[in-house]
């Protein structure tokens, strides 16, 4: 099972279940995908790095638009704030989910979430209260 994870509110905000999850997916054998707005850079793997996080691969919204030629500008110049025109930004997740046929993403956006109602793959809107789902399953406090 491909599962895509969002780092910014998801792997960042709650890197103790999501390091640990990880972890035992893919030891599993399941593929964990960061899906990210955040463009590849070293940055971005050292913090993935640090937070401890196991995954196969990482797909990066800015990435891809620049590599299909999309028109990409950022903010104030700062590369951590790129700039692509909202609706086609939002639902590139979406698309790669589908295309790679993706079973379950977590995500704490609200406005990615509209375009997975289109397709097969899972949206999990990561919250306080998932958080503490998953900890408690991980922890064993829920057996399966
Ligand atoms: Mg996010």
């Amino acid at each position: 099972m491909k599962i895509g994870l969002d780092v910014h509110g998801v792997v960042d905000k709650y890197p103790d279940v999501f390091a640990r999850l990880t972890k035992v997916l893919k030891g599993k054998g399941h593929e964990i995908i960061i899906i990210t707005g955040r463009e590849l850079c070293t940055e971005l793997f050292d913090k993935l790095d640090t937070l401890g996080v196991a995954y196969n691969d990482v797909f990066s919204i800015t990435s891809y638009h620049k590599r299909i030629g999309t028109h990409v500008t950022y903010k104030d110049g700062d590369p951590t704030q790129p700039l692509i025109a909202p609706p086609l930004w939002d639902r590139t997740k979406a698309d790669f989910c589908k295309q790679e046929g993706v079973a379950v993403h977590f995500d704490d956006s609200l406005v990615y979430g509209k375009y997975f109602e289109e397709i097969d793959t899972q949206y999990i809107l990561v919250n306080e209260g998932i958080a503490e789902v998953l900890r408690l399953i991980l922890e064993g406090a829920v057996t399966l």
